[in-house]
């Protein structure tokens, strides 16, 4: 199936490479193809390009270009910061995060309390938010690191990030967040933030796969994770993915140019598409709070129907979504974020996330509008439980 008979609604999953993206990265795999590291000029150019992704990276979120580390995704970023807060202040050992992290979070943070460390999984309420306070009485003597995302990826809740540093700050005590759903999405800017880490991928941002960042900020103690050569400052060993790291850095400048715009119109058509699939089809509701929410992201609750089933068929017509539910060792489970919002297991598992893109189109949303309810209708009348016959990860 080309990308021209797909209508895509995952963008949290990963987005469509911008044509620019390409072709500024093109370069670096064809004449461009020196080590930056190197001393002569051929490798030297090479490393301008590095040089000039970083500024145009570090301007995407009004960071310094020298508090940029590149690291190969999301996760790595993510894992880095966590380690890093870790080993650099031996005695302490208790971390703070919340239920409803990206894996990249929750599965460091279960390694932890397996080597004898503990962790303070904050809860979420029914609209996917966290308390602060209770965040904030959370925090000990010895707590390393507090880590909470800025926005979820399944429900789109955006978290009080600003006042989570803030308190952080004052207690003396590391602030990461996990920003990888937002770039693109919502203006970024570390300093307004008062963070200490923020992770970001560029396949959520119309790069490829395989390349991501952490902001480190300036004089913030630091310890790699990846160790080796002396490259990225001696912060992240291993040479650089050159031509992954051009397209990143186009991608951010794409977005910085274009953001309000893009923006804007994303959050009026997921808001037609979320409020016309309501007005259509009985028994549908939001999983998780109308605002504050990332512009692009609807998480529906379609009553009596399973989600495999739905995206099976929507997969017929072409559409492609994600369900609110994981698959562990082939047997479904409902995600572990909307359980932790308190969504019945039986619901999590009819729950389908959408997600739009700068490259969504009003044609896409009205066929989905025209297939969806069919669809809905004909797995209700076959049955009020219908089979579970198909496995998708959502946890991207
Ligand atoms: N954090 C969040 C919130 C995500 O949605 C993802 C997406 O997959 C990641 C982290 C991991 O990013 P990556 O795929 O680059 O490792």
């Amino acid at each position: 199936m080309s990308d021209e008979t797909i209508y895509y609604f995952d963008n949290n999953a990963t987005t469509r490479v911008a044509p620019e993206v390409v072709e500024a990265m093109l370069p670096y795999l064809t004449e461009q193809w020196g080590n930056p590291s190197s001393a002569y000029s051929f490798g030297n150019h090479v490393g301008e390009s590095v040089t000039e992704a970083r500024a145009k990276v570090a301007a995407l979120i009004n960071a310094a270009p020298r508090e940029i580390i590149f690291t190969s995704c999301g996760t790595e970023s993510s894992n880095a910061a966590l380690n890093s807060t870790l080993i650099t202040q031996p005695g302490k050992r208790h971390i703070i995060t919340t239920a409803v992290e990206h894996s990249a979070n929750i599965k460091f943070g279960q390694m932890h309390e397996k080597r004898g460390g503990e962790v303070s999984w904050i809860p979420v309420d029914r609209a996917g938010q966290i308390d602060v306070h209770e965040l904030q009485e959370a925090i000990r003597e010895d707590t390393a690191v507090v880590s909470v995302m800025l926005a979820n990826n399944e429900t789109g809740v955006v978290f009080p990030i600003e006042e989570i540093a803030a308190i952080c700050r004052a207690k003396g005590v590391p602030f990461h967040t996990d920003a990888v759903q937002t770039a693109g999405k919502l203006k970024l800017d570390v300093k307004a933030m008062g963070v200490d880490f923020l992770s970001l991928s560029a396949h959520k941002l119309h790069a490829p796969k395989g390349i991501g960042l952490l902001y480190a900020r300036q004089g913030v103690a630091w310890q790699p994770y990846v160790i080796g050569g002396g490259q990225e400052s001696g912060r992240r060993g291993g040479t650089e993915n050159v031509a992954y790291i051009v397209a990143f850095g186009k991608a951010a400048e794409l977005a910085m140019a274009s953001l309000k715009n893009d923006v804007d119109r994303i959050r009026t058509l997921r808001n037609r598409m979320e409020d016309s699939i309501m007005e259509r089809i009985p028994g549908v509701t939001r999983n998780g709070a109308r605002e504050p929410r990332l512009p692009n992201t609807s998480n529906l609750n379609f009553a009596d129907c399973e989600a495999e089933a739905i995206l099976l068929l929507l997969d017929r017509e072409g559409i492609c979504a994600s369900s609110g539910s994981a698959c562990t060792t082939g047997s479904l489970a409902p995600s572990h974020v909307l359980i932790a919002m308190g969504v019945p297991p039986e619901h999590a598992l009819s729950s389908v996330r959408l997600s739009l893109s700068k490259y969504s189109t009003a044609a896409e949303v009205d066929h989905l509008l025209d297939t969806l309810p069919a669809i809905i209708k004909k797995l209700r009348e076959a049955s009020p439980k219908t089979s579970r016959v198909a496995t998708q990860k959502i946890s991207q």
